[in-house]
């Protein structure tokens, strides 16, 4: 294998760029911010999606599909939507290209101009609102629960693989009430379901909660995120949950007919993670020798490399790991057997290290003889000398543990890394540190921003759990009710 990747405490960033590239995951394409995503980065993704789309119809959720393109006047029916998302969007504006009057190629066809131009879709809100007002007449077609899995473009300036692309893959939910409360409640529930998600499969911790005013999504009354931390002490928003209130359903004139007879604006929401959650995965848990995958998501659980001389020692060892590579299958467990007979030993640890397989299994003609298995685990690089009949409850027993552990050690770090910060002063240094800092503020944007533009930290979310706590604000000194979290974020 080529030479090793950058230690993350020499460079972070470039740490993660070159995990991304080494391990296979995605490279960047001739468009600048658009990604490749490549077969192994993919399979992860295919997991996540498994995972999400199961505990969105377990929640009541049909997907649908929505076009790619927005006429123009759509996207301006919504006032604060529009103003958000106009500085980023894609726009076509003609249908057809022609050979260029010199011969040397092709031109932009003016006389196909489109009469009204179109938005490749930053989100879908108001496309699917103006389908929905065709969906609903009464209150017996609610509450509509829709999710759609698609592509989006927003024109990013500042790019980064995975966490911040101009095209990327999410999900978005789309939903219609009949009341504010069940549409609060489903709001809530989806941020539920996003933090199970990450806590629970991505083996991250989060901190749920409302974003201020400022970091609102264009066109909701509230939105709700989860925010993790990453190993660099920055934080990500990894998934959003909004209530649009009737926002929405004012633009679009959507009303249903109440039980009383009256017509009613409906209530709506809006809720999505993207690839970003691939980035979050990566940089949440890997080190200096790859990427360290939870086994919930990893598209190989188990490695098996024989070590061998010769084809018949090959052919032997295959033979013998055979059942167990059924058994395993049949326990669930997704394993490689990789019989590659051009590539040393050493070479496929390092390999298989590097793509962050969960687990590791080291066949040699001793352990035949011996009944015997080597078995190493990724995430603390921990080795155990096994009995070979005994190991595919070891395995299942490995690949919780782990899944455990490494949750474990990222809430660890996170505890480690929120400090409280009771002045301007020290606030200041704590985010220089990297982490998170709660720390009180007086609830106005204005002191939001000069906070931002004084030392780049942002609010991330006033916390769901937040404690009341009469206090100061760090920065005017006006009176404060909570902490609120703040931190520099990607
Ligand atoms: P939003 O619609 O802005 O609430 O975003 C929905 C989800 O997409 C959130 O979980 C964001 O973290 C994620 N997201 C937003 N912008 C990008 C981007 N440029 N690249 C990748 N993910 C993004």
């Amino acid at each position: 294998m080529s030479k090793a990747i950058p230690k993350r405490s020499q460079d972070y960033s470039l740490w993660y760029n070159e995990l991304v590239k080494r391990a296979d995951l995605a490279e960047n394409s001739a468009v600048r911010g658009c990604m490749v995503i490549k077969p192994y980065g993919f399979a992860i993704w295919e997991k996540m999606q498994a995972v999400l789309d199961g505990m969105f119809k377990e929640t009541g959720h049909s997907n649908a599909y929505f076009p790619l393109f927005i006429p123009k006047s759509y996207l301006s029916k919504e006032a604060d939507h529009v103003e958000g998302f106009a500085k980023e969007c894609a726009v076509v504006t003609h249908y057809r290209l022609k050979n260029s009057e010199d011969n040397k190629g092709v031109v932009v066809d003016p006389e196909a101009k489109l009469e009204e131009e179109l938005i490749v879709r930053p989100t879908s809100e108001t496309v699917i609102w103006s389908t929905y007002k065709n969906w609903i007449q009464s209150y017996r077609d609610l509450p509509l629960l829709v999710n759609q899995w698609a592509n989006v473009v927003r024109w990013e300036m500042r790019t980064r693989v995975f966490l911040r692309t101009a095209e990327f893959l999410w999900q978005e939910g789309h939903t219609a009430h009949t009341t504010q409360g069940e549409a609060i409640a489903e709001t809530k529930q989806m941020l539920e379901v996003y933090a199970n998600f990450a806590e629970n499969y991505m083996a991250m911790p989060v901190v749920k909660g409302v974003k201020t005013e400022s970091e609102r999504f264009a066109g909701a009354v509230d939105t709700y995120c989860i925010e993790a931390l990453m190993q660099d002490g920055k934080a990500l928003q990894a998934g959003t949950s909004h209530f649009l209130g009737q926002n929405f359903a004012k633009a679009f004139d959507v009303k249903f007919a109440a039980q009383n007879g009256e017509l009613e604006y409906v209530w709506g929401t809006s809720w999505g993670v993207s690839t970003r959650l691939m980035g979050a995965l990566i940089m949440a848990h890997s080190d200096d020798q790859g990427l360290v995958l939870p086994p919930m998501l990893a598209p190989i659980q188990v490695v098996i490399v024989p070590i061998f001389k010769g084809e018949e020692q090959l052919k032997e060892i295959v033979d013998h790991v055979q059942p167990y590579i059924d058994e395993l299958k049949k326990a669930g467990i997704s394993v490689k057997l990789d019989d590659r007979d051009t590539l040393r030993p050493g070479f496929k640890f390092a390999e298989w290290e590097l793509k962050g397989v969960p687990v590791r299994l080291a066949f040699g003609p001793r352990d035949l003889q011996n009944k015997t298995v080597e078995v190493a685990r990724r995430d603390t690089s921990e080795k155990q000398v096994v009995d070979v009949d005994k190991v595919v409850e070891h395995i299942k027993a490995l690949l919780e543990d782990i899944q455990q552990s490494i949750y474990k050690k990222a809430l660890q770090f996170r505890e480690e890394n929120t400090r409280k910060a009771e002045s301007y002063e020290e606030f200041k240094k704590l985010i220089e540190e990297g982490g998170f800092v709660l720390a009180h503020w007086d609830g106005t944007s204005e002191t939001e921003d000069k906070i931002k533009n004084e030392t780049k930290a942002t609010i991330r979310c006033i916390p769901l759990n937040a404690e009341k706590e009469e206090g100061k604000c760090i920065y005017t000194g006006n009176p404060s009710s909570c902490r609120v979290l703040f931190a520099k974020a990607y």
